[in-house]
């Protein structure tokens, strides 16, 4: 199945389960119910969200839009990822609430209700867990993994302030499940706001990619290195070399060739940009800081970039 697939008959499974609590709530008069309506009805409107930025992101870049549309669902896994840390939130409030007011235990229909929710959301976590996966899917897996854990504990709850009548295992049993929602999506809202924030991916270090250019032979410094992503795992990069005063233009395209290699296999980057210079303007910013560098100095012939460049980083 594709993922559009999967993720539409996700979004049919929660608009089903919307219906059945809808129903469920008309006829048993329960406030309790009738939140867990509200609560499914924003993850069918989450569901909704991640399907439709997953069939735009498929849509061809345009003139307009000249990365396309894959960063939609960075920002379909932030806003899932944020609604769920203010869900969890609100959850936990009246969780610490119920320590000191226990609440009787949950009538049979109730639970009934939790175990139809935990089969759903049962069926849909394992639907997700399949095939291809990227930022977008795993907020959608870890929301309805931390629903069904839920609906799970409300059974567990049940049976065990039943059986050892002591209500604070209903409460404790909600604390700990929420609490694990929130550092869960807390680190989907982290990893999405770096990429919004046009961070660079935790799997590429600078430094290491400096050393890694700067190396070169015919390079005497590399400056203003600049690298983004532009969907979970589409990497982007721009820098600026400079190049020695021997290197020929004939020669500056095996050069380039040669770095878009480095960035490509030992990056994974794919979208690159590289400016050649033949010297430097201190003007020019990003990493390396060239005003925060002492040994900085106009290179020259005889200076080779990895002795100019060394004391930088020690
Ligand atoms: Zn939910
Ligand atoms: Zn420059
Ligand atoms: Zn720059």
């Amino acid at each position: 199945m594709t993922l559009v697939r999967r993720l539409s008959a996700v979004a049919i499974l929660v608009g089903c389960l919307l219906a059945f609590e809808i129903v469920a709530a008309f006829f048993s008069h329960s406030v309790a119910l009738l939140s867990d309506v509200a609560h499914v009805g924003t993850d069918f409107l989450s569901a909704l969200l991640t399907l439709v930025a997953e069939r735009i992101a498929r849509r061809p870049s345009t003139q307009s839009m000249s990365y396309g549309f894959a960063r939609g669902t960075v920002v379909a896994a932030f806003v899932n990822g944020f609604s769920l840390i203010l869900l969890s939130v609100i959850i936990l409030g009246q969780t610490i609430l119920r320590f000191f007011y226990p609440e009787p235990v949950q009538p049979v229909w109730m639970i009934s209700a939790a175990l139809v929710a935990l089969v759903v959301d049962g069926i849909i976590v394992w639907m997700l867990m399949k095939g291809e996966q990227n930022l977008n899917i795993k907020s959608s897996f870890i929301h309805f993994l931390g629903d069904a854990l839920v609906s799970f504990g409300v059974i567990l709850a049940a049976v065990l302030v039943t059986v050892t009548h002591k209500p604070w295992f209903d409460p404790a049993i909600t604390f700990v499940l929420v609490s694990v929602m929130i550092y869960t999506s807390w680190k989907i809202v982290r990893q999405s706001l770096l990429i919004l924030m046009e961070g660079t991916p935790n799997t590429i270090n600078l430094e290491i990619l400096y050393d890694a250019i700067s190396r070169l032979p015919g390079i005497l410094a590399v400056h203003d290195i600049h690298v983004w992503a532009v969907s979970d795992r589409d990497y982007a990069a721009s820098l600026h070399v400079v190049i020695g005063p021997k290197v020929v233009i004939s020669e500056t395209d095996r050069l380039l060739k040669e770095i878009e290699g480095i960035l490509k296999e030992r990056f994974r980057i794919v979208h690159s940009a590289i400016q050649l210079e033949s010297h430097v303007d201190p003007e020019h910013h990003g990493f390396p800081h060239l005003k925060d560098r002492e040994a900085f100095e106009e290179p020259s012939e005889h200076k080779d970039a990895s002795t100019a460049y060394h004391t930088f980083f020690v």
